[in-house]
């Protein structure tokens, strides 16, 4: 692929070998960069700064939309670099690739639109502006690389915020890529710098930066809690986007045929490694039979195979490690109501699978598989359906299933959860506000309110006494 043999080789002997999960085979080898690396990353984010922040906003809101343009162009590009490097459904990553350039393109509209407050005092006139943070470090996971990557880019550039990005050290191909795309576009040099190396070296050190005003994070709640411990230090701003357990609430009332044909997507979309998976399928005991034996039959129909061959519908795991650590679910005894195919041979294949645990505390129920793995449980009432989903320290996403509006109404304000679908699962919108309650995180990123994210507010008070 072209894209790969154009990728930097610095003169950094260590070479991190980037694998492609469909084929085990080495996709591309990338220099591994360490902390001296994320110092060179800082400065240089630290010196493009001024500039930056100093850009009229229709100047910064030009080159934005640029970007967005540069890489709509590069779309098929990129969705075969992510289609390849983790691993999902060349469909799925067209999508992602999709979003985006509509995220950079809605945040393109930013600059101009940064509004400050007019606050009425005596002896003159006090008024609000949003400063940017300074330099911003971005640490992202490799369920959806760019994507994540994206929509944290998107409102830091915009707010005249420089950053450093540190994509997971399994996916950096598509932030390379980004990187090179956005210096076509007119981004100056030194406002958009990629580190990759591993989490607790190049990642600590970004964490550990005294000249490092902010970090938003996406990965698990355990890097997540060491994460806004270290930022602690130097008071960094941290916003954290962590895992989930999510549920997926089904009444018996609901549209039973559309609910059990949109439930493999709610939890099996990117191969279950989805921080919004619902994971957990509660259903009222009255319609549990009917609904399990419908959405077995959907799941038995997946097609899970070559990430490039448009037909598919489910690719590989991310790693062997991956595939090890969903794979120990299985060994808890819980009764298995379906598997799914999967294809044999090279390739960290898993097939779908529903398990149906016999207690509210099986570790099914509780941890974030991050993988092809649901556990379907019936609720007796709106109550106890409401105290089962929140059972979880997670509250991320989530859906239900029902006819009755003022019951769906009641039941997603009582749910703990950052976002909610009623009879849909769908979460993510460019548009819309996204994070989580509880260990899910804090701070929100797309929409409007991730720009609060991302600058200071200050206070001016001009004197006309
Ligand atoms: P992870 O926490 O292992 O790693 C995420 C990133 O943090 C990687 O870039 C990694 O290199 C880096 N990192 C690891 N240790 C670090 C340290 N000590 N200091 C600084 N950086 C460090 O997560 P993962 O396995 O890549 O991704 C899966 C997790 O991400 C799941 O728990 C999933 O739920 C979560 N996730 C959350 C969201 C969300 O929006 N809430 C979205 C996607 C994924």
């Amino acid at each position: 692929m072209e894209a790969l043999c154009r990728l930097p080789r610095r003169r950094l002997p260590d070479l991190l070998k980037i694998v492609e999960p469909a084929t085990e085979g080495v996709l591309a080898e990338v220099p591994r960069a360490g902390a001296a690396e994320v110092d060179e990353a800082v400065a240089r984010a630290r010196r493009a700064l001024p500039a930056w922040r100093a850009l009229a906003p229709g100047a910064r809101a030009k080159l934005l939309r640029a970007l967005a343009d540069t890489l709509e162009d590069h779309l098929e590009e990129l969705a075969l670099l992510e289609a390849r490097n983790a691993g999902k459904p060349i469909g799925s990553a067209r999508g992602e690739m999709a979003m985006v350039v509509d995220t950079i393109r809605y945040y393109a509209g930013a600059p101009e639109r940064l509004l400050g407050d007019t606050i009425p005092v005596a002896g003159g006139q006090a008024f609000t502006v949003r400063e940017p943070l300074g330099v911003v470090g971005l640490i992202v996971p490799w369920n959806f690389p760019l994507n994540i990557s994206a929509w944290k880019l998107g409102p830091a550039l915009a707010a005249g915020n420089t950053v450093v990005l540190k994509p997971a050290e399994l996916t950096p191909l598509s932030a390379l890529r980004f990187a090179e795309l956005a210096t076509e576009a007119g981004i100056p040099e030194g406002v958009i710098n990629v580190v990759v190396g591993p989490g607790r070296t190049c990642g600590q050190r970004l964490v550990e930066h005294p000249d490092v005003a902010k970090i938003a994070f996406t990965g698990s709640t355990e890097v997540g809690r060491t994460i806004a411990a270290a930022a602690a230090a130097t008071i960094k701003r941290v916003t954290l986007e962590l895992g989930g357990k999510s549920a997926n609430v089904i009444f018996a009332d609901a549209d039973l045929e559309a609910a059990a044909a949109a439930a493999p997507w709610a939890v099996f979309d990117n191969a279950g490694q989805d921080c919004c998976a619902r994971s957990r399928v509660l259903v009222e005991a009255s319609a549990f039979d009917r609904f399990t034996a419908l959405f077995e039959e959907h799941v038995r129909a997946i097609r899970v195979g070559d990430p490039l061959d448009p037909a598919t519908e489910m690719g590989p795991l991310i790693s062997a490690g991956q595939r090890d650590a969903v794979a120990s679910f299985l060994d808890d005894g819980d009764p298995v109501v379906c598997r799914g195919s999967a294809p044999e041979g090279p390739g960290f294949w898993f097939a779908p699978t529903i398990l149906a645990p016999q207690t509210r505390d099986a570790r099914v129920l509780r941890d974030e598989v991050f993988g092809p793995i649901v556990a379907v449980i019936p609720f007796r009432d709106e109550e106890d359906a409401v105290a089962l989903a929140n059972d979880t320290i997670y509250g991320l996403s989530g859906s239900i299933w029902t006819r009755d509006g003022a019951r769906a109404l009641r039941v997603a304000r009582a749910i703990e959860t950052g976002n909610i679908s009623i009879n849909s699962n769908s979460s993510v919108r460019v548009t819309t506000p996204f994070g989580g309650f509880k260990q899910s995180g804090y701070g929100r990123e797309l929409g409007p309110h991730a720009l609060d994210a991302y600058t200071e507010v200050k206070t001016i008070f001009y004197s006309t006494s």
